[in-house]
């Protein structure tokens, strides 16, 4: 079910957090017992200054975070009318009291956390609420991790932590800093919703959106791109045609090479435009070109600059191209769940269900075992590209397998 846009209650900010009427309703307490405080008036026991949203990628942790951001700093009736300036600055990124964190390369650095926390601890200009979201809190270094325990500790008093990780798992978010949030579970949103939300915000016609959000896994932002984007699209379909692709021993270097290089260019596409942006205005902001007195230190100044820039934007890089791969790979294994789904008879929703004639048929020519060791190969590979081992590699040990699983 989708939260009702209509509710006068509940607020147009959360018409995006698809499938999760729990959460909304918890957060949209939480925002009356914010305004409580506020006022010194009433129930305040259902606000805190910490707050972890978990729930698996794609479930809408940041777009959760920001919609509750939102409806602390609503200015019109406090419940997110996504009409008033506070509404609709915090959605742009321009609220001076709204910070959103996005670790850009692996990790946030100890440094930057640090001038993070002193921001945090500042009043609120607009006398409502800091707030600072942390979109990837699974991301951060120990280091970062303790500055960032320190503030959630004591927190000041108008200051709020929005952290957003896959769970509380003490792989992802610290058994301390867990301790001292509250915790939002969401749940992976169901096909419908995803559906409806392709059709409604997005302007997608129905039989793509349905489709989109049947082969999507739950992830929204995946759905939207596979129901807009013609190259994700063709992407998902090679994919796909790698497990009934391997028919010789050299498909093996074909396919490895394949995905390996989609994987590349989609992360350089991503990453093209914002680097070249950031690069204009870091040379804008150094004054390039200029001549006269003090010019060649300022000139030396500005080459660190942006070598530095370039060191993170290579970062960055390797990052998006190990998501954008880790993506392919989860749609792999969606595959050999599916053949064992079928194989088992199981009236489970399928991964792929638009493929389901080539699982079966899958299904018939493989043993469970081949099948399981197959599934294996490609989680023993997101593994070891989580643990940084060099993408080529680990695909190659994959399809490997995958062509002799045993
Ligand atoms: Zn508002």
């Amino acid at each position: 079910m989708t939260a009702p846009v209509n509710d006068p209650v509940i607020g147009a900010v959360w018409a995006d957090v698809v499938g999760q009427p729990d959460a909304v309703e918890t957060l949209t307490a939480a925002t009356r017992s914010a305004a409580a405080l506020i006022d010194g008036s009433g129930d305040a026991s259902g606000m805190t200054h910490a707050w972890l949203f978990t729930g698996p990628p794609g479930s809408g942790r940041t777009v959760a975070a920001r919609a509750f951001a939102a409806t602390l700093q609503c200015t019109t009736d406090g419940i997110g009318c996504g009409q008033c300036r506070g509404c609709r600055t915090t959605f742009a990124g321009t609220h001076a009291d709204v910070r959103v964190v996005v670790p850009e390369g692996l990790s946030i650095s100890v440094a930057e956390m640090r001038a993070l926390v002193q921001l945090a601890a500042r009043r609120p200009a607009s006398g409502r609420w800091q707030v600072v979201i942390i979109a990837d809190a699974d991301r951060l270094t120990e280091g970062a991790a303790n500055a960032l325990l320190k503030a959630v500790e004591e927190p000041p008093a108008r200051t709020v932590f929005l952290l957003c990780a896959p769970s509380d798992h003490p792989d992802d978010v610290s058994v301390t800093i867990r301790s001292r949030c509250r915790t939002i579970n969401l749940r992976t949103p169901s096909a419908e919703s995803i559906a409806e939300v392709l059709q409604r915000r997005d302007g997608i016609e129905a039989e793509l959106a349905t489709w989109a959000a049947s082969v999507s896994g739950g992830h929204v932002g995946r759905a939207r791109r596979l129901a807009t984007d013609d190259a994700a699209r063709d992407r998902r379909a090679s994919v796909l045609r790698i497990p009934l692709g391997l028919r010789r021993f050299a498909d093996v270097f074909d396919c490895a090479d394949a995905l390996v290089k989609a994987a590349e260019t989609d992360a350089a596409e991503v990453s093209k435009e914002r680097d070249e942006a950031e690069l204009d205005a870091l040379r804008t902001a150094m004054g390039a070109g200029g001549t006269g007195k003090g010019t060649a230190a300022a000139t030396r100044g500005a080459k660190g600059a942006e070598k530095e820039l370039e060191r993170r934007q290579k970062s960055r890089a390797t990052r998006t191209q190990r998501d954008v791969l880790d993506l392919a790979l989860v749609d792999l294994a969606g595959f050999y769940r599916d053949v064992l789904v079928t194989r088992s008879g199981s009236p489970a929703v399928l991964n792929h269900p638009d493929h389901a004639g080539q699982s079966a048929s899958a299904a018939e020519s493989w043993s469970p075992e081949s099948t399981l060791a197959r599934l294996e190969a490609v989680l023993a590979c997101r593994e070891a590209l989580e643990l940084n081992v060099k993408p080529r590699i680990a695909v190659e040990a994959m399809v490997t397998r995958l062509y002799r699983p045993m």
